[in-house]
């Protein structure tokens, strides 16, 4: 360990070793007032005692002279103590240095003056002499066992000379003071380099013990896997903030960042590919990372950002946009081209929140809008949100208070075969009429009723309507019934599903369900177990809402699909845009080579069907033939539309 003491020209300023030099430094600076204490003292009972015999310049100038510089340099070093200024490391090594040459001529000064004060007194003065110089020097090693240096130095000064000075006395008495002296003192050097020797270890080991709990308190605040900072630092940084911006000055922003069809990943390619995703989520985060931009990884496929810069609406939305785009760009792992979507949802600090609690708590309900509201999106936390989560949580609990076999009712809307104007079968949807609420739209229910197991209870007491619809309606009637993503993971409803429909005696084939392509993503190898099991039973399943996930080829194949839906999205625009139609040319040319019936929905205009006709889409479902209405209608024996219309 290098010091203060042992330092060599060479090395002082590469290896200064900061923290034994400060320790060092401030227990000495403890001692100083106690050193000049014992000189002042001494030198004034000195020159008292030789007030008489002495010249004036002897017992007055010259004590005066050397206690004044005494006295200057305590009150500067007192003053410099007390105004408590960060001294960096080379600071303290020239305050330490020159303490030492300092107390080299204290040394000299005050051995001098002794010497030549000797042959003025009596032998009771010379002793006085002899003993005051032992003890102020025994006194003042004492005060620098923490500069060794200079304690070493002051022995060499004064206790040599002194030894040589009362030997050559000749006097006995003298001769034994300072040969007592000599020995006293060199066992008191030898008992102060133990002391030094145990202080610098002590300042060694807790160093080391400093360093282990920087390194243990680095480890607790970084994620294994993708090293950054986890959901604890990232926690704690919030409250940091929270504190420093309390005054409303300034501003920031949390945002949780949360991967799309990440769980996918896992499944299809397993746990060592999810992780090699993640680091590379964590790469591309990181380079997007500047002061004002941190990033965190809270757990799972979710990371946290913190935004101290430009806060405003727009930039927010700017870079959520970018995070997005930079993240769904496609992950080359494990020989595969893997896509995942980023959803941000952001909340902003004094605006969405004041607490680090609460701040988070929006930046998660804004993620789950995002969520809700498509793959890929930000939301930044406003009070429409809010009002939202608060709709949804009253349509939750008068969900939950219902009487839902009453208030639930089906609307049926046809799917046509637009060749022969022929119904093919009827798309059963759910209706609420709630007492306090009045009609609720189903994408609003539903979407509350899927956070929990209330669902179930819905899809039970709506397929019992359909499937009394069914048994009233004639034999040939067909309905598509739709089950959600909560539906499909739960075995024990897709055990009562198939239950009900056997006690039913509604023949299964009668029955098409629909599931949505994103709830295949969610968990394909549990989903395609239980589209199995309902294949197996006898019904038929549609791949409902298609073009809006992010399957693949490689997943569809390996489902037991009967019909493929494509999306009301790709159908508004298809009369005019190239791209929608490439996209409807594509899916239509993928169902052909599977075998599968490809329906188009949100049919609404002539134009539209007829562009959908020229692409090869025969079956079709939209306001354009018929709106959902509540009861099965028996028209499917005539064309409920006329098939050659829409081919002039
Ligand atoms: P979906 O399964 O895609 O149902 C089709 C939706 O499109 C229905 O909305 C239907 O009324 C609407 N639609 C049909 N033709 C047109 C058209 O030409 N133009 C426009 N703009 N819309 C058209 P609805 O009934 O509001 O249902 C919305 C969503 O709620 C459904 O989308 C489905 O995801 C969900 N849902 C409805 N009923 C049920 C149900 O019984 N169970 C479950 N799990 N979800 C249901
Ligand atoms: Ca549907
Ligand atoms: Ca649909």
């Amino acid at each position: 360990m290098v010091s203060f003491d042992n330092q060599s020209e060479h090395s002082r300023s590469s290896a200064l070793d900061g923290e034994l030099i400060n320790a060092q430094f401030h227990a000495f600076s403890r001692q100083v007032p106690l050193l000049y204490f014992i000189l002042l003292i001494n030198t004034g009972a000195v020159a008292y005692t030789h007030l008489r015999d002495s010249p004036r310049w002897l017992s007055i100038y010259i004590p005066g002279v050397l206690c004044s510089i005494g006295l200057t340099r305590l009150l500067v070093w007192l003053g410099r103590r007390r105004r408590h200024r960060y001294l960096t490391d080379r600071e303290i090594y020239q305050r330490l240095s020159l303490a030492t040459w300092v107390t080299a001529a204290f040394g000299v000064g005050f051995t001098a003056w002794g010497f030549a004060l000797y042959p003025y007194g009596d032998a009771y003065a010379r002793v006085q002499i002899a003993f005051s110089m032992a003890i102020t020097v025994i006194g003042c090693i004492f005060c620098l066992v923490h500069l060794r240096r200079a304690a070493l130095l002051l022995t060499a000064i004064v206790v040599i000379p002194f030894t040589i000075f009362f030997v050559r006395t000749g006097n006995s008495v003298l001769v034994a003071i300072a040969l007592n002296m000599l020995l006293v003192t060199i066992a008191i050097l030898m008992m102060m380099l133990t002391h030094y020797r145990d202080f610098a270890s002590l300042i060694q080991s807790r160093r080391a013990l400093q360093a282990l709990s920087d390194t243990n308190s680095r480890l607790a605040n970084l994620d294994a896997l993708t090293g950054l900072p986890n959901r604890r630092s990232f926690l704690e940084r919030l409250d940091e903030l929270c504190g420093e911006m309390a005054d409303g000055c300034k501003t920031f922003a949390v945002g949780v960042i949360d991967l799309d069809g990440f769980k996918q990943v896992n499944d299809l390619h397993g746990h060592p590919t999810g992780d090699q995703v993640l680091e590379e989520v964590s790469r591309r985060l990181t380079r997007l990372q500047s002061p004002e931009c941190t990033f965190a990884r809270l757990g799972g496929d979710e990371f946290g950002l913190v935004v101290t810069g430009d806060t405003q609406i727009e930039s927010l939305q700017t870079l959520g946009n970018m995070i997005s785009k930079v993240l769904e760009a496609p992950y080359r792992c494990a020989g595969a081209s893997i896509r995942v979507a980023a959803s941000l949802g952001i909340a902003q600090f004094p605006i969405a929140a004041t607490t680090s609690q609460q701040l988070f708590e929006r930046a998660d309900h804004a993620l789950y809008h995002a969520k809700e509201h498509g793959r890929g999106g930000t939301t930044i936390f406003s009070s429409e949100i809010e009002s939202a989560i608060r709709r949804s949580n009253v349509i939750e609990q008068l969900l939950r208070q219902a009487d839902l076999s009453r208030e639930m009712t089906l609307h049926y809307q046809p799917i046509i075969d637009v060749t022969n104007g022929y119904v093919v079968s009827f798309e059963a949807l759910a209706r609420w009429r709630n007492t306090t609420l009045g009609d609720v739209a189903p994408s609003e229910f539903i979407a509350v009723a899927e956070r929990s197991d209330l669902v179930h209870t819905i899809t039970l007491i709506l397929l019992g309507k359909a499937l009394d619809a069914l048994r009233e309606a004639e034999p040939h009637v067909r309905v598509s019934f739709n089950l959600s993503a909560r539906d499909m993971n739960s075995p024990d409803t897709i055990f009562s599903v198939m239950d009900m429909i056997r006690k039913s005696s509604v023949s299964p084939e009668r029955l098409t369900i629909e599931i949505t392509e994103t709830a295949v993503i969610l968990d394909f190898d549990r989903m395609r177990s239980a589209l199995n099991q309902l294949k197996q039973f006898g019904v038929h399943i549609a791949l409902d809402d298609f073009g809006t996930g992010f399957s693949s080829l490689h997943c569809i194949h390996r489902l037991p699909l009967d019909k493929v839906k494509i999306d009301r999205s790709f159908v508004q625009e298809i009369d005019s845009d190239v791209a929608a139609q490439d996209i409807v040319r594509s899916i239509m040319g993928m169902c052909r080579n599977l075998g599968l019936t490809c329906v188009t929905e949100g049919v609404e205009t002539e134009a539209q069907c007829k562009a959908l006709r020229e692409l090869g889409c025969n079956v079709m479902q939209g306001y354009l033939f018929g709106r959902p209405v509540p009861a099965l209608t028996s028209s499917f024996r005539r064309p409920l539309f006329n098939a050659e219309q829409t081919l002039e």
